[in-house]
């Protein structure tokens, strides 16, 4: 016969069991709860034509970045492997390679979502005008932004003048031009370097506008070309 103290440790045992197997799905409907109250992962419409739907779908992204409100985004296998099948970035965004100027943060945007032209001055040559028209034309991005930004190192070199060493000097070549528009326009100082910075963005989207692929594509209503400038400290979008 067993002692009350061996049946008190059986009848123990036997409820430590039952209050684990009990726990079990306590415990993932708590956790499914839990998933289903957080964010909801950013997604967008698969097809965007509308030159005016993608500037909304960059205003609405940016407000989110600004007011610290980013969504979570798809970065799994699953979302790697369906964009491995082909891509249709909705916007075309060419802007300074500044590191405090990252596009698909400011935006606030996902893989395949926006196809970016990074150049120091978000200047306009062959070669970047080049990836504009292929995202414009063989992608069939309906917007393309022309960026520019507050403190942009490479406008305020323009600015100083002189002589820029090695192949530094091929980039503020292509921003002089903004900065001898703000002098005659009778700018001085730390005006002078903010207004270069609008006025290359002004004369960089002009080029990106005498592109023959891409005038074709805007006078089909097929392609918006708009200017903005991005504030460093704020995180803000000016759309010109
Ligand atoms: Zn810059």
């Amino acid at each position: 016969m067993k002692s009350p103290l061996t049946i008190i440790a059986l009848v123990t045992a036997a409820l430590a069991i039952l209050l684990t197997g009990c726990s079990s799905p306590a415990t993932s409907a708590s956790a499914t709860a839990s998933a289903s109250a957080s964010p909801a992962v950013y997604t967008r419409p698969t097809e965007i034509t509308s030159p005016v739907e993608a500037e909304t779908l960059l205003k609405d992204g940016n407000a989110r970045f600004v007011s610290g409100s980013i969504l979570p985004k798809d970065l799994s296998q699953s979302r790697r492997d369906e964009l491995a099948g082909g891509q249709t970035p909705f916007a075309v965004i060419v802007t300074c390679s500044d590191s405090r100027v990252p596009p698909e943060l400011i935006f606030d945007q996902a893989l395949g979502d926006i196809f970016v032209v990074r150049v120091a001055g978000n200047v306009i040559d062959p070669v970047t005008l080049g990836s504009v028209e292929y995202a414009a034309e063989h992608l069939h991005a309906p917007l393309v932004v022309v960026m520019g930004h507050t403190e942009c190192g490479a406008v305020s070199a323009a600015v100083e003048g002189g002589e820029a060493p090695g192949d530094i000097a091929a980039i503020v070549r292509r921003i002089e031009p903004a900065v001898a528009l703000a002098k005659a326009g009778g700018a001085t100082g730390a005006d002078l370097a903010a207004k270069s910075v609008l006025l290359n963005v002004e004369l960089q989207t002009k080029a990106v506008e005498h592109s023959k692929i891409l005038e074709e594509l805007v006078h089909e209503g097929k392609l918006g070309i708009v200017g903005a400038e991005y504030d460093i400290r704020s995180g803000e979008i000016t759309w010109l």
